[in-house]
């Protein structure tokens, strides 16, 4: 997986897997390899604990409350996880800036994209551009990557269901009045 300037598919990978968490590292290494990453080792449970890990600093990013608290979050993730950044073609694809040392884990290498690729997503496109659904029982992280920016649902299954919720309320309200 190449990092673009707004680190969208890194960010949509670390919704993905933060909505759904993984149940086995194989299922990790399987879900990372679909969404484009190259997987250059034998991925172990160890592999698994440092994703959720890095699941579960990230979602705190996610409901932090304000733009300060998540910069200062994700600053800290930054600095756990990445090294200098280098240029690489490792897997001969072309050549792009990895933020990490080679040779890592898969979990090492998944902490570093989900910081560097959520700090690029904030930074590129917005710091509000990252929040939960906003049908209350749902709970479905999301990354906002539309032209303007005021996404409110995870899908359009979520929105139809509060536009019904929403016209039901006033009818009731317009019965009662
Ligand atoms: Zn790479
Ligand atoms: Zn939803």
């Amino acid at each position: 997986m190449h990092l673009n300037p707004y680190g969208e598919d890194a960010v949509n990978l670390a919704a993905d897997l933060a909505n759904r968490r993984p149940a086995s590292a194989q299922e990790l290494a399987d879900r990372c390899q679909a969404a484009g990453l190259v997987v250059e080792q034998p991925v172990t449970p160890e592999d698994l604990d440092r994703a959720l890990a890095a699941l579960d600093a990230w979602e705190k990013v996610v409901d932090a409350a304000d733009e300060r608290e998540r910069a200062e979050l994700l600053n800290r993730m930054l600095a756990e996880a990445a090294a200098h950044p280098r240029l690489t073609d490792h897997a001969g694809d072309g050549w792009h800036l990895h933020y990490r040392d080679d040779g890592q884990p898969l979990g090492s290498v998944l902490f570093a994209l989900i910081s560097v690729g959520t700090a690029l997503h904030l930074a590129g496109r917005g710091m509000h551009r990252l929040r939960r659904c906003e049908v209350a029982e749902c709970t479905t992280i999301f990354a906002d990557t539309t032209r303007n920016g005021r996404q409110r649902y995870c899908s359009q299954r979520c929105g139809n269901r509060d536009a019904v919720r929403r016209h039901r309320a006033r009818a009731a309200q317009r019965a009662a009045s």
